[in-house]
């Protein structure tokens, strides 16, 4: 593989692609191009709950509609695929069985309600996993997980001496988070033998050679357990920018109102893709130089204002 950037865009297709995700996109694909490097597009649909039928296909015709067009992908293959997380079940696996020869990883049969109940965590907040099953015997645990008709999740061992993880990131201010205390020992692999998204975007941003993640502010809060996981695999984490999310004139955050601020919804409107591309160019301080990718020559992703901006309806 060669020295030459590498960023991606890795959505979930959970839903209609809206005008947050959109922004997030352009401002990676702007990113990587305006460092003469390659975009990627990653489907991240491992959690069959979230995926929406025909979601995929879907987002892919609105990137496409804007005037996205990624270098590798589902739909246009390329050398580090597949491209779509489904597909990569094995890599995941893999990637556990090397942490658990390590012994980084450990078995863990506490159910979510478990979890809640021993945290005392008020409802609606993520609680802190109190590493419960941390020092026990792992077959012990597998063998009671077993007796409850469950599987167990694995869960990466934290180090409570670890100094806290400061990510200094490209867009948002510095961010520091000690995982032990926040957070606890996490979730590498799910009961369901389904990849918990930290390590399946590790694995992933690993396998592909991606070098600069450019995502959406709401994961920053993930990254400190992401860099937790390169450091355990031995391998240098890529540059991260966390881009702030648009909030509607409410002020509410444009994920939860996808539906009316849908990129396909705005088409049926009568919005125009140049109008669209127009907007979130200005709003991420990019010159719109007709293309995408002529818009990318003199963009600066340090630039982009770290405030949330607020979505302007077209006239
Ligand atoms: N799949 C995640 C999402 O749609 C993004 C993951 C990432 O960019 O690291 O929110």
């Amino acid at each position: 593989m060669s020295f030459a950037p590498r960023g991606r865009f890795a959505p979930t297709p959970s839903g209609a692609l809206h005008v947050g995700s959109a922004r997030t996109a352009l401002a990676s694909a702007l990113s990587v191009w305006s460092a003469g490097g390659r975009w990627i597009l990653r489907v991240e649909d491992l959690d069959a709950v979230r995926v929406a039928p025909g979601a995929t296909a879907a987002m892919l015709a609105d990137l496409r509609w804007l005037g996205l067009d990624w270098d590798e992908g589902p739909d246009v293959g390329g050398p580090v695929g597949p491209y779509a997380q489904r597909d990569r079940a094995a890599r995941y696996q893999s990637a556990l069985d090397s942490l658990r020869a390590h012994g980084q990883v450990y078995p863990c049969a506490c159910s979510r309600r478990d979890i809640e109940l021993a945290a005392q965590a008020p409802h609606g907040v993520e609680p802190i996993y109190l590493n419960t099953c941390r020092d026990h015997d792992p077959a012990v645990v597998i063998a009671h997980a077993r007796s409850l008709g469950r599987g167990v999740s694995w869960r990466f061992r934290t180090d409570p001496a670890r100094p806290p993880v400061v990510i200094f990131d490209r867009v948002s201010a510095a961010f520091t988070q000690c995982v032990s205390d926040e957070v606890g020992d996490f979730v590498v692999m799910r009961a369901d033998s389904v990849a918990s998204y930290q390590l399946a975007v590790v694995v992933d941003d690993l396998a592909m050679g991606i070098t600069e993640v450019v995502r959406g502010y709401d994961l920053l809060a993930s990254t400190p357990r992401q860099v937790l996981l390169y450091a355990a695999i031995g391998a240098s984490a890529p540059t991260w920018a966390h881009v702030p999310l648009v909030l509607g004139d409410d002020g509410a955050r444009l994920a939860k109102r996808s539906g009316s601020m849908g990129i396909a919804a705005l088409r049926e409107r009568g919005v125009s893709a140049e109008w669209l591309r127009g907007w979130l160019l200005e709003s991420l301080g990019a010159r719109d130089r007709g293309s995408l990718r002529a818009s990318a020559v003199d963009f600066d992703i340090m630039s982009v204002d770290p405030a949330p901006v607020v979505w302007r309806a077209p006239p």
